[in-house]
C-alpha cells in the first residue's frame, strides 16, 4: 500500500499528546496503524514532548518547540516500530486495529444506512460530545455534497478512492481538513468508496435543499 497523504503536523502532535478528541484520534490512530511514516512521527513527538516536559516543566507542545526538542534527541525511535497490527474483530485486513474494535466484522458486514442515491452511512460510537465518528460508502462516480467544515474533519480512506480539490486518495491515505477547505470529493474507483470520517462538529452542506436534509441524513 502506497500512502500518499497524511494527518498534518498539528494534528499528529495533539494526537502524541492525548489532547485530540475521541472521534479525531479513532481516524488518526487507524491512519497510523497503517502508516510506518507517521508511527515514526508520534514516536518521535512522544520522545519530544517528553524532553519538553523535563525542560519546561509544561506539556505545550507546539511546532517550533517541537523543532527545539527534536534538535536534541540524536535517533528518533524508528527501530522500535516494527509493532505488528493486531486485528481483534476480524481478518479484513482493510481495517485496522483501532477500527475493528468498534466494528462486527469487516467491512462486508456492516450493516449500512441508507442516506442519500449512491451513500450510505454507518455511526460508530464515541462518547457524547468528543465530535462524530461514522463511516461512509459512497458508490462508483458519485459526488458527496459540497461542504465546509466548522472544526476539522479527518476522512481516511479504507476501500476505493476519491478525487477532490486537494487531491487523489486510496486506502491508507487521510484527508485532514481545516474548516477552510471546501470541497466535492468524487468516488474514482470502480467498486464504491469506503471511508472512515471524524468531525469535531457536524458538517456544513452548502446549499438550502441540502442544509434542510441534513437533520434527516445526519451527514
Ligand atoms: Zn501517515
Amino acid at each position: 500500500m502506497s500512502i500518499h497523504h497524511h494527518p498534518d503536523d498539528s494534528t499528529l502532535l495533539s494526537y502524541a499528546a492525548g489532547t485530540l478528541r475521541e472521534a479525531l484520534s479513532v481516524a488518526v490512530a487507524a491512519h497510523v496503524a497503517m502508516c510506518p511514516t507517521c508511527r515514526a512521527r508520534v514516536r518521535t513527538a512522544e520522545a519530544a514532548g517528553g524532553v519538553m516536559l523535563e525542560e519546561t516543566g509544561v506539556a505545550v507542545i507546539d511546532s517550533d518547540a517541537l523543532d527545539r526538542a527534536l534538535a536534541r534527541i540524536e535517533t528518533p525511535a524508528v527501530a522500535k516500530l516494527a509493532e505488528p497490527a493486531v486485528r481483534p474483530h476480524t481478518s479484513d485486513i482493510r481495517v485496522p486495529a483501532p477500527l475493528a474494535r468498534l466494528l462486527d466484522g469487516g467491512l462486508d458486514d456492516i450493516r449500512w444506512r441508507w442516506v442519500a442515491p449512491g451513500i450510505h452511512r454507518h455511526e460508530l460510537p464515541v462518547t457524547e460530545g468528543s465530535g462524530n465518528l461514522f463511516m461512509l460508502r459512497i458508490a462508483s462516480g458519485k459526488a458527496v455534497p459540497e461542504h465546509g467544515h466548522s472544526g476539522t474533519e479527518l476522512t481516511m480512506i479504507l476501500s476505493g478512492s476519491y478525487q477532490d480539490e486537494t487531491g487523489h486518495y486510496g486506502p491508507g491515505d487521510i484527508a485532514d481538513l481545516d474548516e477552510d477547505i471546501e470541497h466535492q470529493p468524487v468516488v474514482d474507483s470502480d467498486d464504491a468508496c469506503i471511508c472512515l470520517v471524524a468531525t469535531e462538529s457536524p458538517t456544513r452542506f452548502k446549499g438550502l435543499i441540502v442544509r434542510l436534509l441534513q437533520p434527516y441524513f445526519r451527514i
